[in-house]
């Protein structure tokens, strides 16, 4: 029975017959290190043929691979190439798992205060967000494209008296953008909901829904953090209750001081962003925090400008360890305002008719937000890349498996 078993390669699944032994010594390295299986019957249930490379090595700690240089990392496309053994890791399994609790938590957040879950089209006639960065499609004799997000639809929702709307779906964006926290499908959790008084309503839900989704993942995955920080070790979330909230002007202001200057009507670079994150960390001691008051030109047409000072406008950022993670704001309500903001943005109106149309029989002032599913975990787990967070990514280099 021994020669049998050695000769079957890893990974090939068993069902074996055995006694459960205790251990007077502990074993390292196993998942059950306080007893073992005496087997009586070995039976293959599923041959594996031989990995392209082992379970266990693709689950080395960070701290091993930095202490022991023989070790050799897997390089991250030859994971990804074999995606089916890598996810095999307890880590991996582990961040799949929290990846399940955020959408649970962002749902049952969202439906105990009276949204409802909608399902818009991804098939559509026009990019929804204007611009180069949309998927074009052949569609029967003609052609369509793919939604960069739900934006329109979702508002749609609201011109048709939903009051309160959210949904969890595919976002497409064709940006051949090859960094650590881009991809061109990934999983947008997206809000839209009516406005009563202030659009402040809608960042305080917003704020609440972050801190309800990180007390979640500490209370119901403490397990699973605990695997992934073994193998990528990282610093607990540091945020506050309620969040913090700055205005634009004064993270500009911060980033003046500090010797980072940059044009204040302009949006934040990758780089300004990152070190804002350092500041407000020094500062405030939190890695969540929302930028509120963004200037209206690096804002997308149809954003409400800032009844105030129409140089900015009712729109925020969240951001999670210096990256940018939610983008929202008040959206234009009067489809004569929208007409205008659209033809200043050079957007064709004649595509969004439909969506500029839905404002003309009444809507209510609105606001909501969109969130990027892979990107809030890779930042809350500290990971340095958001392929770790997509179950099979897809960027402008891969489309397989
Ligand atoms: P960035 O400036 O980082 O490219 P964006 O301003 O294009 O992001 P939005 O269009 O406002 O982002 O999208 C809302 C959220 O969706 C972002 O805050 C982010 O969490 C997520 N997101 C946007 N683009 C991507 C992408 N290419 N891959 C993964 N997540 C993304």
């Amino acid at each position: 029975m021994v020669s049998f078993c050695s000769a079957l390669p890893r990974e090939t699944l068993l069902s074996i017959e055995a006694e459960v032994v205790g251990l007077s010594q502990f074993v390292e390295d196993t998942t059950v290190n306080s007893v073992e299986l005496k087997a009586r019957k070995v039976f293959v249930l599923s041959r594996s043929i031989t990995p392209p490379f082992s379970v266990e090595d693709a689950s080395v700690s960070n701290a091993k691979l930095e202490e022991q240089p023989f070790y050799h990392p897997i390089h991250q496309d030859v994971r990804l190439d074999n995606r089916i053994i890598d996810l095999r890791t307890p880590t991996n399994l582990a961040i799949f798992r929290l990846q399940s609790s955020v959408c649970t938590l962002f749902r049952e957040f969202l439906l105990s205060k009276g949204f409802t879950e909608i399902h818009s089209p991804k098939i559509i006639s026009s990019a929804s967000e204007g611009g180069a960065n949309v998927f074009k499609l052949d569609y029967f004799k003609g052609s369509a494209f793919l939604a960069q997000s739900p934006q329109l639809y979702k508002q749609m929702a609201i011109c048709a008296d939903f009051e309160r709307v959210f949904e969890i779906g595919p976002v497409f964006r064709a940006e051949d953008s090859n960094t650590h926290r881009h991809l061109t499908e990934f999983t947008g959790l997206d809000l839209e909901m009516e406005i009563k008084e202030h659009y402040h309503e809608v960042i305080n839900l917003l704020g609440e829904l972050f801190i309800c989704i990180f007390r979640g993942l500490e209370e119901r995955n403490e397990k699973e953090l605990k695997i992934i920080s073994y193998q990528f070790p990282f610093e607990p979330l540091k945020y506050r209750n309620p969040p913090l909230i700055l205005n634009f002007s004064e993270g500009v202001q911060m980033l003046n001081e500090a010797g980072y200057p940059m044009d204040p009507f302009s949006d934040l670079s990758t780089a300004h962003e990152k070190i804002l994150g350092k500041l407000v960390k020094d500062k405030y001691q939190t890695d969540f925090y929302i930028l509120d008051k963004y200037p209206l030109a690096a804002r997308p047409f149809y954003t409400m400008p800032c009844p105030t000072d129409p140089k900015y406008s009712n729109s925020y950022d969240m951001m999670i360890r210096g990256e940018e993670v939610l983008s929202g704001a008040q959206r234009i309500h009067d489809s004569e305002l929208l007409t205008e903001r659209a033809k200043l943005h050079e957007i064709d109106i004649s595509k969004i008719n439909s969506y500029i149309d839905s404002f003309k029989y009444g809507c209510p002032p609105h606001g909501g937000g969109g969130i990027g599913l892979e990107r809030v975990l890779m930042l809350y787990l500290g990971l340095n890349n958001i392929r770790k967070t997509s179950l099979f990514p897809r960027d402008p280099k891969r489309v397989t498996p």
